[in-house]
């Protein structure tokens, strides 16, 4: 699944640049997530780095964007080409 950030979020800043895809970014008023960027981190690291930083520990898994492990890696592949 891509992950998804909730409205706890405090506007750190701090996942931003953490992320190995670019899907994160500034919203209207939280940061945000491009599920069509977001691997989870699969092809990266072992863990999704953005919830490894995160000080408020407002990112889950979005129970709305369901995609497998095979799904996240050719996704990684997509985006690397
Ligand atoms: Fe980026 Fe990884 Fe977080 Fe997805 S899990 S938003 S790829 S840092
Ligand atoms: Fe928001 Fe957490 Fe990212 Fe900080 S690290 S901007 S609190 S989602």
């Amino acid at each position: 699944m891509a992950l998804l950030i909730s409205d706890e979020c405090i506007n750190c800043d701090v996942c931003e640049p953490e992320c190995p895809n670019g899907a994160i970014s500034q919203g209207t008023d939280i940061y945000i997530i491009a599920p069509e960027l977001c691997t989870e981190c699969i092809g990266h690291h072992d863990k999704p780095q953005c919830m490894e930083v995160c000080p408020v520990d407002c990112i889950s898994q979005d129970p709305d964007v369901v995609e497998d492990k095979d799904s996240l890696y050719q996704k990684f592949l997509k985006i690397s080409a």
